[in-house]
C-alpha cells in the first residue's frame, strides 16, 4: 500500500541526510499548512497529512531535543490573527489539545495523570464530550451582556469578531437569570451544520465562486470576514465546552467541575451539547469513543473525535499545562475521513439507467479505517470544475457509508506526465453512442438495457438489493456471471432459475446454490413499496415508491395511471410522473412485471388493505399549515387509512395533526390532553403499515 507522502515525499527521501535539515523542512511545511489553514481558511492538504508530519517532527524533537526551536509548530497554537481585525489579548490563553490516535495513547494519557496526581487516580472523574470540528471562540459576558467575542488566533492574541458573533442565533446576547456574574468568559466552538454547509457550497457553485473544503473551513471563513451580514446568512451555531475567566460575587458558588459548569451554562441559556458523559475508568473512556464513532454520521454537524477532560477544576489546575496544550485533557481522534492519494486512471461505469459515471482508480489508501481504491467523480462537469487529471495528487474522502469521493486536487503537485480525462464517445459495455441530453450533467449510454449488459447488471443488482427485493446471497459477482453466461436477462428470469443451472456454474458449491434458491424463493413475499422501488424506474426512490404504493394500493392501477393521476400522489412532480409513464409504456417492462407476478411475487394485499385501515375508529382534527401536505391530501390519507376528520376538538378526539401557526384547536388539545402529532409523525405511522 502506498503511504501518503505528498508534500513531504522529498522530506522522507532526504531523511538519511541530516536530522537538522529534516526538522527544518518539517517546520517549513507545517508553517505553510498552518498559514493556509488558520489564516486563509483554505487548507491544501487533509488534516491527516498535517498530523502525520506534525508527529514526525515531534518524534524527531524527542530524539534530538537540541533541534527544538522556540518557534517550532510543536510548541505553538494556531496562526497569527489577521490584521484586518482588531486584536484581543486573551487573559487566559486559548490552547490546543494533545491528540490520541489509538488506545495506547489513551493509556499513556491516564498514566501521565497518575504521575501528575499521585495516589488519586481511581477516584478521578472524566467529563467526556465531542470534539467539534469548527473554530474556537471566546465570548465575554459582563453582567450578563455579551461584550466581546474573539477567535483563538495564536492562543494569546485573537481577532475581535464581536459583530459577526452577534448574528449567530444560538449565542445569547444577554444571559438568562437574575444575578449574572460580573465577568464570564465562555469558551466553545462555532460550527456549521452539514446541511447548511452543503447548501452554502451549492450556492457558491451556482454563483461560480470557490467552494469550501469542509464545514470547519466554511465556519471559519464565514466568521472571519468583515461583513457581519454575510455571517448572519451562513447560519452558524455554537456549542460551549469550557471556561475562561470568571469573576463572580463571593456569595455565589463557583462551578467546581465541568459537570457543574455545563449545568450552569444551560441555566444561563448558553447552548451545550447533550452528547456527553461523566465516566471514571479507561474502559468507559474507550467505550464512549467507540459508541460515538458508531453514531457520528447521524449528527447534524461534523466531529473529528471525542475529548476527555478531568472533571474537577481543582485537579485541572494542579495538572497545569505543557507548552501548547493542557495536561488534563486529551482529544481522541477518529480515523481520518480524508487522505491524500494519486489518481492512477479514470474509467467510466455504466449504471442501471445508462448513466455514465467517471470513476477514479486510486493508489490504495486507508480512509476512515477502510482501504479505498476507487472514488466516484460524479460526472464530466465535476471533473472539469475540480480540475482533476489522471496522475494528480488528490484528497479522497470517505465518510460513513457514503461512496468515497475525490474532494479536491493538489495542482501544484501535478506531475508532468499527468493528462486530462476524455469522456469516451461509445459505451464501454455495448459500444452504443454516449449522449447527453439538454443541460443534463450526466452522459448516458443511448442503448436500452436489452442491448447493454452493464445496464442489465445494474438493474438486477438494484432489484436484488437490500432495500428492494432483498435476495440475500445473490451478490454482484454471481449476478454478473449469470448475465454474462446468458442464463438470465430480466428480473423475472431470476424466479425461473433452477438448482441445476446455478450448481453448474463454475465455483458454485451445492450448498451456496441451495441458499440462493431459497433466498430467491423467500423474496417472493414482499411489499408493494419494495416491489415498485425494485423495478428501478428512474427518479423513483424508496420514499416515492412508498407514496405510490400508498396511493395506488396495487401495481396494475399504477401501470395504467395517467399523468394527472400520478401528479396527485404526494411528492410526485412532472418529471417523476413522466418517468413512470415512459417506463410502463415499454411493453418489455410490462411483460417483466407480469412475469414476476406470475412467478409468485406477491405482497400481502389483504394485510395491506387491513393495514390501510390502521386509523379505523379514530378521529382526527387538523390545525395550522402543514409543511408539505395540503389539508385535502392529509384528510384523504387519514380517511384512506380508515380514520375520520372532524372540525372541532373534544375529549374523544384521537389525535390532532398540527402544523405551523396552529391556533385555538391546538390549545384545546393541550388542555384536554389529546395526542398532538406532526405531519412527519403521521407519515411515519402510515409508512410503518404500508412498508
Ligand atoms: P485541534 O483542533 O486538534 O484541537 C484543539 C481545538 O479543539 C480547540 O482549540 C477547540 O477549538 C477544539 N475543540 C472542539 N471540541 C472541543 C471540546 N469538546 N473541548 C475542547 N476543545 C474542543 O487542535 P488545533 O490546534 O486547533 O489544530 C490542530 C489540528 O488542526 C491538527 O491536528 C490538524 O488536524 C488541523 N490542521 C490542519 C492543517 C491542514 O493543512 N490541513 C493545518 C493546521 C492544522
Amino acid at each position: 500500500m502506498q503511504t501518503n507522502s505528498f508534500g513531504s515525499e522529498s522530506l522522507e527521501k532526504n531523511s538519511e541526510t541530516s536530522p537538522k535539515i529534516l526538522a527544518e523542512q518539517y517546520r517549513q511545511t507545517l508553517n505553510k499548512y498552518n498559514y493556509e489553514y488558520y489564516v486563509l481558511d483554505a487548507p491544501s492538504v487533509p488534516d491527516a497529512e498535517y498530523d502525520r508530519i506534525f508527529k514526525l517532527l515531534q518524534e524527531l524533537e524527542v530524539q534530538f531535543p537540541d533541534l527544538v526551536t522556540p518557534d517550532s509548530p510543536t510548541l505553538r497554537v494556531g496562526g497569527a490573527p489577521l490584521a484586518v481585525f482588531s486584536q484581543v489579548r486573551h487573559t487566559v490563553p486559548m490552547l490546543s489539545l494533545n491528540n490520541a490516535f489509538d488506545d495506547a495513547d489513551v493509556h499513556a494519557f491516564v498514566r501521565r495523570l497518575e504521575e501528575g496526581l499521585p495516589g488519586q487516580l481511581p477516584k478521578i472523574d472524566y467529563a467526556v464530550d465531542l470534539k467539534f470540528d469548527g473554530l474556537a471562540i471566546s465570548l465575554i459576558y459582563k453582567f450578563g451582556l455579551l461584550v466581546q467575542a474573539a477567535t483563538r488566533g495564536d492562543g494569546n492574541v485573537g481577532e475581535d469578531v464581536t459583530e459577526n458573533i452577534r448574528t449567530i442565533r444560538t449565542i445569547p446576547l444577554r444571559l438568562r437569570g437574575e444575578n449574572p456574574p460580573e465577568l464570564l468568559e465562555v469558551r466553545g466552538e462555532v460550527v456549521m451544520f452539514k446541511e447548511d454547509f452543503n447548501k452554502l457550497n451549492a450556492r457558491q457553485r451556482e454563483a461560480g465562486l470557490k467552494e469550501f473544503a469542509n464545514p470547519r473551513n466554511a465556519a471559519a471563513g464565514s466568521l472571519r470576514q468583515l461583513d457581519a451580514k454575510i455571517t448572519s446568512r451562513r447560519n452558524l451555531r455554537f456549542f460551549a465546552y469550557g471556561l475562561g475567566e470568571l469573576k463572580i460575587d463571593d456569595k455565589y458558588q463557583r462551578p467546581a467541575t465541568l459537570t457543574d459548569l455545563f449545568h450552569w451554562y444551560s441555566q444561563l441559556g448558553i447552548s451545550v451539547c447533550k452528547e456527553r458523559a461523566l465516566v471514571s475508568s479507561i474502559d468507559e473512556l474507550l467505550a464512549f469513543y467507540r459508541q460515538t464513532e458508531q453514531t457520528r454520521d447521524q449528527l447534524a454537524y461534523e466531529i473529528d473525535g471525542v475529548v476527555y477532560k478531568v472533571n474537577s477544576f481543582a485537579l485541572q489546575q494542579q495538572l497545569g499545562f505543557v507548552s501548547r496544550a493542557p495536561r488534563f485533557a486529551l482529544a481522541h481522534k477518529f480515523p481520518a475521513q480524508e487522505q491524500l492519494t494519486t489518481v492512477l486512471n479514470i474509467e467510466v461505469n455504466v449504471g442501471r439507467t445508462g448513466a455514465i459515471t467517471p470513476i477514479a482508480r486510486l493508489a490504495p489508501v486507508k480512509v476512515g479505517g477502510v482501504i479505498v481504491t476507487n472514488a466516484t467523480l460524479h460526472n464530466e462537469d465535476e471533473i472539469r470544475r475540480k480540475d482533476i487529471w489522471i496522475g494528480d495528487a488528490v484528497i479522497v474522502r470517505r465518510a460513513g457509508d457514503v461512496i468515497p469521493e475525490v474532494v479536491a486536487t493538489i495542482p501544484d503537485q501535478r506531475p508532468v506526465t499527468a493528462r486530462r480525462f476524455v469522456m469516451p464517445t461509445r459505451c464501454p459495455d455495448c459500444g452504443s453512442e454516449i449522449v447527453k441530453s439538454g443541460d443534463e450533467a450526466i452522459a448516458r449510454c443511448s442503448a436500452s438495457w436489452i442491448k447493454c449488459s452493464a445496464q442489465r447488471k445494474g438493474g438486477l443488482w438494484h432489484f436484488a438489493s437490500r432495500k428492494a427485493m432483498f435476495i440475500d446471497g445473490l451478490g454482484e459477482q454471481l449476478l454478473d456471471r449469470l448475465i454474462d453466461q446468458n442464463i438470465i436477462t430480466t428480473a423475472a428470469d431470476l424466479y425461473k432459475l433452477g438448482f441445476t443451472s446455478l450448481a453448474t456454474l463454475d465455483r458454485m458449491a451445492d450448498k451456496s446454490a441451495k441458499n440462493v434458491i431459497a433466498a430467491i424463493e423467500a423474496s417472493k413475499k414482499t411489499t408493494l413499496a419494495r416491489f415498485i422501488y425494485a423495478l428501478g424506474i428512474r427518479h423513483v426512490g424508496e420514499t416515492t415508491a412508498k407514496d405510490l404504493a400508498r396511493y395506488f394500493g396495487d401495481i396494475y392501477p399504477m401501470m395504467e395511471a395517467t399523468e394527472e393521476q400520478l401528479l396527485e400522489v404526494n411528492e410526485v412532480g412532472p418529471v417523476v410522473a413522466k418517468s413512470i409513464i415512459t417506463f410502463f409504456s415499454d411493453p418489455l417492462n410490462r411483460e417483466v412485471v407480469k412475469q414476476l407476478i406470475a412467478a409468485g411475487v406477491h405482497w400481502p394485499k389483504s394485510e395491506m388493505m387491513a393495514s390501510k385501515q390502521i386509523f379505523s375508529g379514530k378521529t382526527f382534527v387538523l390545525t395550522g399549515t402543514l409543511p408539505t401536505l395540503s389539508r385535502e391530501t392529509a384528510t384523504a390519507l387519514i380517511e384512506a387509512a380508515g380514520g375520520k376528520v372532524q372540525s372541532s376538538v373534544s375529549k374523544k378526539t384521537s389525535m390532532v395533526l398540527a402544523g405551523e401557526e396552529a391556533g385555538s384547536k391546538l390549545v384545546k388539545a393541550q388542555e384536554l390532553g389529546v395526542r398532538i402529532i406532526s405531519e412527519a409523525e403521521l407519515m411515519q405511522m402510515l409508512d410503518h403499515f404500508t412498508n
